[in-house]
């Protein structure tokens, strides 16, 4: 029993969907119609009418994507940050040879409008930021941020991978925002979805291409232009994410969202009746996706012995927070009560 804050679950619906037998993606008109609707579906979860492109890859290929489309070498990027994914962004910025200034409080701390205001006072081209930061738990309140760097019309780059699906996500404020197949929408890893304003496509062009696989900017001419795509898509992922994206608006986006909700204040109940303190300890903080909670020294050990005794996989966390916490993946196909209650009970009798 997969609980793990992604890949999640994925419900039979879309492993069956994924089973169907392939159409060439290239050639078949009528894969060029599942396509299209499947645009307009996610136009509707991420409450934009902004292109949503769909590549052929894993989250970090949007983040990386969307670094290698816009930067141009020497360009100054705002990285805001209080987490492990926030950091990667200056990593990325760095690797394609820009100049990143991190703005960065502590993991699990809160970000501050101030300390982004102060920051702004160098001119920025871009600015990346993270909605929920998965190894920490906690949900960023970006809106406030977002639309202070629009204000200055800092071009605006969201990884809301965790979190689009499972709650809403200001993509009005936001000129690229970067969600993952596996998390929230809890279809298979390998495609990232990432919606592009008008402003962001502007730069797209602008930029002189120096990648390929890695670039939107193949995506303008081919898929925008000629209705072909610029290699071949990941079919059977396209079909699993398709009925995935079916599921959520039958539920409708503001079910789904109650139900994250409420599974998320289950599981950080749950955990603080058998003695367990949220990491970070604010409740106010934490992701109606995920639950993260501080098990000081023994966040590797009780997840071994719940997956050996009961066959439930929990995470822990990434860098130096491996052994000091344990996190609950509540998001989409995993954010059901009957799981969560699962979860706690027989990760209490491992406690
Ligand atoms: C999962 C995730 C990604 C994608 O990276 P993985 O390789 O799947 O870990 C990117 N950003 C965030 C915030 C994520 O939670």
């Amino acid at each position: 029993m997969l609980m793990t804050p992604g890949p999640t679950r994925i419900p039979q619906r879309v492993r069956q969907a994924m089973a169907r037998e392939i159409q060439n993606p290239d050639l078949d008109p009528d894969f060029a119609k599942l396509y299209e609707k499947l645009e307009e579906k996610l136009q509707e979860v991420y409450g934009t009418k902004n292109d949503v492109l769909i590549l052929g890859g894993e989250g970090i290929l949007g983040i990386e994507a969307s670094i290698a489309s816009m930067m141009n070498q020497g360009d100054k990027v705002l990285c805001i940050s209080n987490g492990i994914f926030g950091d990667g962004f200056a990593d990325f910025v760095k690797m394609y040879k820009g100049e990143p200034t991190l703005c960065s409080v502590p993991y699990g701390q809160e970000l501050d409008l101030e300390i982004v205001e102060s920051a702004m006072e160098e001119d920025f081209k871009l600015a990346t930021i993270v909605h929920c930061e998965t190894p920490t738990g906690v949900l960023n309140d970006i809106t406030p941020i977002l639309k202070t760097l629009k204000e200055r019309g800092v071009i605006t780059i969201v990884d809301a991978v965790s979190s689009l699906g499972g709650c809403h996500v200001p993509v009005e404020y936001i000129d690229v925002c970067i969600g993952g197949s596996q998390k929230c929408f809890s279809s298979a890893p390998g495609l990232t979805t990432v919606s592009i304003s008008e402003t962001a496509w502007k730069v797209i062009e602008n930029k002189e291409q120096n990648t390929y696989y890695t670039s939107f900017k193949p995506w303008k001419d081919t898929w925008y232009g000629r209705r072909e795509f610029p290699y071949t898509h990941l079919v059977s992922n396209i079909y699993g994410l398709d009925e995935a994206i079916n599921m959520l608006l039958e539920e409708g986006l503001g079910n789904v969202y109650s139900r994250h909700k409420e599974c998320a204040k289950l599981c950080r109940d749950l955990g603080r009746n058998m003695g367990l303190e949220l990491y970070p300890s604010q409740e106010r903080l934490s992701s109606p996706t995920v639950t993260a909670f501080e098990l000081e020294g023994r966040a590797r050990e009780i997840p071994v012995m719940l997956n050996k005794r009961y066959g439930i996989l929990l995470g822990t966390s990434l860098g130096s927070l491996k052994n000091d916490v344990l996190r609950v993946g509540h998001m989409g196909a995993n954010a059901h009560e009957h799981l969560v209650k699962e979860t706690m009970s027989a990760a209490k009798r491992c406690l």
